[in-house]
């Protein structure tokens, strides 16, 4: 699936796709890989990764700095 499809189908969720921070440095740069029905996140700043389901909770974002 192109990356823009990905984007669009988070987009539509009823969360905004504003939610989708870097937990470790709150960065919006990120890379996003559907996989199944889960998404694949990598933060290009930090390299952090994790995977979230639509309707999960969003993993604790860190206050940068902390
Ligand atoms: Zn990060």
């Amino acid at each position: 699936m192109p990356p823009s499809r990905t984007l669009r189908a988070l987009a539509g969720y009823e969360h905004p796709t504003q939610l989708a921070v870097c937990p470790e440095c709150a960065g919006y740069a990120l890379d996003i890989a559907a996989q199944g029905n889960r998404y694949g996140f990598r933060c290009q700043t930090c390299r952090a990764h994790w995977d979230w389901r639509p309707g999960e909770g969003w993993p604790p974002v860190r206050s940068p700095g902390s």
